[in-house]
């Protein structure tokens, strides 16, 4: 298979380029040339498979030649067996909904699933060339915890991760900072999410920069994590007693993990719908219900793993509803940068609402949702999850011809506040959880400044 950027089809790229680069030198965002459609007898004839045998079948597909069949397996199964559960991910029904736990990870939410196979691939690629690299990854929040477990100790790497200073629960910061191996540098920045987004995108912007301290990224731009995704939207379908068609409501932020729902959706898995879950920072939602895509300031929120208002991967899917117009793409994205939006034209707007639909979900909304689904049914659900429940039930009207499922991205243990303030109980916390917060932090605060960073980052790079 070969990838090309949604800026530029006239380059080709193998799966190690596009893996180790992780953003196209043209600011694009590298896609495959095409995309392989599976009939529905292959696609049911995997119903048996573990969860990790499908990831190798699935990971075949998109990483072509780069890996060995035996590394591949060795890969996959090595980065679960961090995971608590043998099965990786699990189902509950909660009021008519499959609820699909993706949390069970080393760091609690549904990014350890991509991001352990990442750290593995580094490793096994790092390994046979000798080189030594630097990723540098923004996070809201979890994929900092999520990269910094999957890469702490590996030797030729070394992690840096910026978060927004006091804007990520103390948990998920203290998942980042009590790491104390050497590789492993935790950077405070004084701004937003997307404030740090951007610092990272300038920095691969920078060839000379980037190309000084071999850079490379494990945002969620990076096609590997999107195929790693891809898996658990056909294991739960798989898993269902009668195969029904899906829908399936995704707690969205930078649109990475919605989007591999859409390529499996395009592989051939028939889902239905997909419904774009967000918090109080609805730019998705007007984009799907206007064609403009227009970001303004983050509002903080209960949910901060979607703080964002810059989606990342939403390229990807531009580029397809351009009917892979790369000229037109590029236009959008200089329109984005000069005018600080972009506007999609009907043909392009009806194409983005035939597989998508979206609901923006307020604070009282998401806290309602969590207190009432503790009452009726005892469960709890976490603030990100809650809204992807809530957007379900309320743009769906429920049918038996379909399957129903949200997907929990990340254990409630991460944002104890906000569960208190629902449900004024704590939920119940892993005993490796509790450890961390005996452990020392180890992270700098810096200013929302591109040079200090740089100075940071060419002092600690190795
Ligand atoms: C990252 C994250 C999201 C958003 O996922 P995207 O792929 O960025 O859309 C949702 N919920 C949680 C808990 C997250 O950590």
């Amino acid at each position: 298979m070969q990838y090309y950027s949604t800026r530029n089809k006239k380059d080709k790229f193998t799966f190690e380029q596009v893996f180790l680069n992780a953003l196209a030198a043209d600011g694009g965002l590298y896609i495959p040339e095409s995309i392989p459609v599976w009939s529905q007898e292959t696609i049911e004839n995997m119903k048996d498979l573990s969860f990790q045998e499908l990831s190798f079948e699935i990971f075949k597909v998109f990483t072509g030649s780069t890996f060995e069949n035996e590394e591949l397996a060795s890969i996959i199964n090595h980065s679960y067996s961090t995971f608590k559960i043998q099965e990786v991910v699990k189902s509950k029904v909660v009021d008519g909904i499959s609820c699909v736990e993706l949390f069970h990870g080393p760091t609690l939410a549904f990014k350890d699933v991509a991001m352990q196979v990442l750290g593995n691939m580094y490793q096994n690629l790092l390994n046979k060339s000798k080189n030594k690299m630097n990723l540098v990854t923004a996070t809201s929040g979890d994929t900092g915890a999520a990269a910094i477990d999957a890469l702490k100790s590996k030797p030729y790497l070394n992690i840096f991760v910026l978060h927004p200073e006091h804007k990520v629960s103390e948990t998920q910061r203290r998942l980042m900072t009590s790491v104390a191996d050497s590789n492993v540098f935790n950077i405070a920045i004084q701004g937003t999410f997307d404030d740090c987004q951007y610092l990272v995108k300038e920095m691969f912007n920078d060839t000379e920069f980037r190309n000084k301290i071999q850079m490379s990224g494990v945002n969620s731009i990076n096609w590997a994590r999107i195929v790693a995704q891809i898996v658990y939207y056909f294991y739960i379908y798989l898993k269902q007693s009668v195969f029904k068609r899906m829908i399936v409501s995704v707690p969205t932020g930078n649109f990475g993990d919605v989007y591999a729902g859409y390529v499996a959706k395009k592989m051939g898995l028939p889902i239905e719908k997909l419904i774009i879950a967000s918090n109080h920072n609805n730019l998705l939602e007007n984009c799907i219900a206007t064609g403009l895509y227009k970001p303004s300031t983050v509002k903080p929120s209960i949910s901060p793993s979607m703080d964002i208002q810059v989606a990342s991967n939403f390229e990807r899917i531009v580029f397809d509803i351009c009917e892979h117009n790369d000229l037109r793409v590029k236009q959008l994205m200089q329109d984005l940068k000069e005018k600080k939006q972009f506007q999609l034209s009907d043909i392009e707007l009806s194409n983005l609402q035939k597989y998508f639909l979206a609901c923006s979900v307020s604070e009282e909304e998401t806290k309602n949702t969590i207190a009432e689904l503790h009452k009726a049914f005892n469960v709890i659900l976490d603030p990100h999850s809650a809204i992807g429940f809530y957007a379900l039930k309320k743009l769906v009207s429920f049918d038996n011809n379909y399957s129903y499922f949200c997907l929990e991205t990340a254990h409630p243990c991460k944002f104890p506040d906000a569960i208190h303030d629902a449900i004024q109980m704590d939920p119940p916390v892993p005993n490796f959880v509790k450890e961390i917060f005996a452990k020392k932090e180890k992270f700098v605060v810096l200013k929302n400044d591109l040079d200090s960073l740089k100075k940071y980052i060419i002092l600690k790079a190795s």
